[in-house]
């Protein structure tokens, strides 16, 4: 029997899936793939849920950065729920009897609320869920996917490169996944591959510093479609530029099929070598603009399909009028409004769905300040907002100043010296190393990389 919780009639299964549909929506599918990964409820003993997590670094994490969120999302699901334990327990570990019997396959969870991008192929490193079964076609993206189509017809023939590029949350990701895909399904013998520019930068940095920069050329000269998503991070890096610069070439050559996305026109990437531009220009370049109404409606009517609901049209049409520049945010709202109706077993009426949408349809300005930036770092690292963060000489306090700094730059473009002058009149080199630390970090550093990357969630979503 799989054990039920009580008033809701949920199993454990499901309980967590609810969970980790609601901190989805609030963290990014990298955050979300790192932390949440193989993760499940194991058991809830006297209101006390132990979740089980894979390592030691997970459990970190969720103790410190997730827990309340966890908690609250749990208490509002089932309000006897008091505690939460997490318990490291390895995959692959077999499953007691009991554990067996109450485990959903794992597919079936993944089927219900879409977390495929749990199960990415190890071999190409595309995640099965972006097809072209599931895109949707529009005025807005139309050329990219002819073009898209034809590169699968004949990969390395017909426009080389591929070079896709819009604003966030458009669907580039999908579009130059699908072509890797169904590449592959036409012809499971092609070597394929996609690699983030986050990761290709950090890999060839690594390799030069291992001085096994050989090795990494010929694994990359050895594959028949490249695909590399947001090239714009490029941008500055030289060593990185130059090495792909030459694989670019040799792929080139030798026909192979390269694929770029970005979020701006080649010309408009800063600090790019200008051979590197005329091979970005080389081939086809396409835009992603924003769908229009029918296509958003489209969207929505695809995603419910997709997970077998049904949601009344006037909450479908308040949402493609309210969402209209990020597909990503039309996915976060019907998925919301998914996951409640699943949850409470009602219908969703048009104030309902007002409700439930509140923070995500908000006014379209996004912008941030000063405010913002400094309540999300000390929010985040938990630490006093007084004078103490400006000034003080403790050491818990070094690390998030200085992202502070790095952020005040990087997002405010505030000047060093306005900056020194906040943190108590530091001089402005001090702001200087401290920008630049950072940047580096942010570049090497796994952990610092994601906190940073979690502030500027919490900025943007303040
Ligand atoms: P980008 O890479 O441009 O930031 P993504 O490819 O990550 O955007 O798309 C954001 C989300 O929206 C993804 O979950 C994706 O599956 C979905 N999506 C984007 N475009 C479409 C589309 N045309 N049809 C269906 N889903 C889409
Ligand atoms: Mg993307």
């Amino acid at each position: 029997m799989v054990k039920i919780n009580k008033w809701k009639t949920m199993t454990n299964e499901e309980l967590w899936q609810s969970v980790l549909s609601q901190i989805q929506l609030n963290i990014s599918p990298a955050n979300f793939a790192t932390w949440f990964a193989n993760t499940k409820i194991s058991s809830i003993e006297n209101n006390e849920v132990i979740v089980s997590v894979p390592n030691s670094f997970s459990k970190e994490w969720l103790e410190q950065k997730y827990h309340k969120d966890i908690l609250k999302i749990l208490k509002s699901l089932d309000e006897e729920i008091k505690e939460i334990k997490y318990v490291v327990t390895p995959v692959n570990v077999k499953m007691s009897n009991a554990q067996k019997r109450g485990a959903v396959k794992k597919e079936e969870a993944i089927e219900q609320l879409g977390f495929s991008e749990l199960e990415v192929s190890k071999d190409t490193n595309l995640n099965p869920k972006y097809t072209f079964d599931n895109f949707i076609i529009g005025p807005f993206n139309e050329i990219a996917y002819a073009a898209s189509m034809a590169i699968v017809e004949e990969p390395g023939k017909s426009y080389n490169p591929l070079f896709v590029y819009g604003d966030v949350g458009l669907g580039k990701t999908h579009l130059i996944q699908a072509i890797g895909n169904k590449i592959k399904e036409n012809d499971p013998t092609k070597k394929v591959k996609y690699i983030p520019a986050e990761k290709l930068i950090s890999t060839i940095v690594n390799a030069i510093r291992n001085q096994s920069v050989q090795e990494l050329k010929k694994n990359l000269r050895d594959i028949d479609v490249l695909i590399v998503d947001d090239i714009q991070f490029i941008a500055g890096k030289d060593k990185t530029q130059e090495e792909f610069f030459h694989t670019f070439n040799s792929l080139y050559q030798k026909n192979k099929q390269i694929i770029l996305s970005s979020d701006r026109h080649p010309n408009n990437i800063p600090a790019v070598t200008e051979r590197l531009k005329s091979r970005f220009n080389g081939g086809m370049i396409a835009d992603i603009n924003t769908p229009d109404y029918e296509t958003r409606m489209a969207i929505l009517k695809q995603k419910i399909e997709e997970k077998n609901v049904s949601i009344s049209t006037d909450v479908l049409e308040y949402i493609a009028n309210n969402i209209q520049k990020n597909v990503r945010e039309l996915e976060s709202a019907i998925n919301r409004i998914i996951i409640y109706k699943k949850a409470n077993n009602k219908n969703i009426e048009l104030e309902d769905a007002k409700k439930l949408l509140k923070n995500i349809i908000v006014s379209p300005s996004k912008v941030t300040n000063y405010k913002k930036i400094i309540e999300s770092i000390t929010e985040f690292y938990d630490i006093p907002s007084g004078n103490m963060f400006f000034s003080s000489r403790k050491k818990e306090f070094a690390r998030p100043r200085q992202i502070a700094m790095y952020l005040l730059k990087k997002e405010l473009k505030m000047s060093y010296s306005e900056i020194g002058r906040k943190f108590g009149g530091k001089d402005h080199t001090t702001v200087i190393h401290a920008f630049q630390l950072i940047e580096k970090e942010y570049e090497e550093n796994e952990k610092i990389h994601q906190e940073v990357e979690l502030i500027l969630q919490r900025i943007y979503s303040k």
